[in-house]
């Protein structure tokens, strides 16, 4: 059965997108540590362990990472993009990308941001911008 993420990548599940190629999908968390907390996937493989994926899967999935923490960084404002892989809950591979300002904000045992829809989509759409410039 197809992950919530790769259900997601497909357009079955709404998402808040940030960027997307032919191979790998960005988009806000839902639940968010700070405002442009987004999670990069492979759309074609679920593995639910990063360091299980072939190495073309796991460098093509850092290099768009890394394209999207740049647009992300020009289009929320932070000292740095955090980079945190957990995966305790959904078992299809994804990288965090947080916008930080200090190492607290990467403590996933704050509580999370509760932004409304509009807040989602004008944030997305700004990173979405950006990315769409690189
Ligand atoms: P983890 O597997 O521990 O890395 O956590 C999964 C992350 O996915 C959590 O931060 C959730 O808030 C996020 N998440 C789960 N379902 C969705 C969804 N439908 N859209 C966006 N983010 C989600």
């Amino acid at each position: 059965m197809a992950t919530v993420f790769t259900k997601i990548a497909k357009g079955e599940i709404p998402s808040w997108k940030v960027a997307e190629n032919e191979d790998f999908y960005a988009f806000l968390d839902i639940n968010p540590l700070a405002e442009g907390h987004t999670l990069v996937i492979p759309k074609h493989v679920e593995d639910d362990y990063i360091f299980h994926l072939d190495d073309d899967v796991y460098l093509g999935l850092c290099a768009f990472a890394k394209k999207v923490a740049v647009a992300l960084k020009a289009a929320v404002p932070c000292k740095r993009v955090g980079v945190a892989v957990l995966g305790m809950e959904v078992p299809h591979t994804h990288i965090h990308l947080v916008p930080l300002n200090s190492e607290a904000d990467l403590d996933f045992r704050k509580p999370k941001l509760e932004l409304s829809p509009e807040r989602f989509a004008e944030i997305a759409g700004s990173i979405l911008k950006e990315y769409e410039k690189l």
